[in-house]
């Protein structure tokens, strides 16, 4: 018997405004955490700077997106910012079958929605270390024009206020590793649930169990 024989899959979601650097905390698990597998959103919008088409998102028109919907390909779907996000239904199963942890790196109404479908997803919300440095960082990524970064700013205190009054945990992004730590300590946790421990697979010595209360 090995680790993963007595862990199903976790379904695990990161949201925070965008520029909290959720993003970069959801490639350090990946790397980190064994059998973790990230979901790749499909999405209408254009990529930006380095973003390669299938690895951080798989890009597509309008119409292939609508065709995927109408074949229930989404665990979970929504338009932001005018254009529309995906999250695969494959994913949810690639967990389960490889017992694996998968990462969603969607929106707070995304994870809302895969809770909903799936009530042991655990959902973490990303917490900037302040609303000044989100618009900092925004504004350094060089990728987004005033306009757009505004409505990010309004976009990011309503995401926040849904994140914090619906999320399992809160991760505070002022310092990267101690936040990824804390991440970390989540994952490992959760997959020890009681409850989430497939017992099934374990085979006790009952010998061994008798002797001991003895
Ligand atoms: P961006 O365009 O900046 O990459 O993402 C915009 C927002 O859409 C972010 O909050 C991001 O987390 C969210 N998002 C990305 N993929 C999905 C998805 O599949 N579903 C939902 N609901 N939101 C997503």
């Amino acid at each position: 018997m090995n680790e993963s024989t007595l862990h199903p899959g976790l379904l695990l979601v990161l949201s925070a405004p965008s520029g909290a650097g959720k993003t970069t905390l959801a490639h350090r698990l990946l790397k980190e955490v064994p059998n973790a597998i990230f979901s790749a959103s499909f999405t209408t919008r254009r990529p930006r700077g380095k973003e390669q088409d299938g690895v951080d998102y798989h890009f597509v028109d309008v119409a292939t997106f609508q065709e995927k919907i109408e074949r229930s390909e989404f665990v979970e779907w929504a338009e932001v910012h005018g254009h529309f996000y995906g999250s695969p239904q494959s994913v949810v199963e690639e967990a389960r079958a490889r017992r694996g942890v998968a990462i969603f790196d969607i929106d707070v109404q995304g994870g809302q929605a895969i809770k909903r479908k799936h009530p042991e997803a655990v959902l973490i919300f990303v917490l900037p270390p302040s609303m000044e440095e989100l618009e900092r960082r925004l504004r350094d990524r060089k990728t987004d024009s005033d306009e757009t970064i505004r409505r990010r700013m309004l976009a990011a205190r309503s995401e926040i206020e849904r994140g914090i009054a619906s999320y399992d945990y809160i991760v505070l992004n002022d310092d990267f590793e101690r936040a990824f730590q804390e991440l970390r300590s989540v994952v490992i946790a959760e997959r020890c649930r009681r409850g989430r421990v497939d017992l099934s697979k374990l085979k006790l010595d009952k010998t061994s169990a008798a002797d001991a209360s003895r």
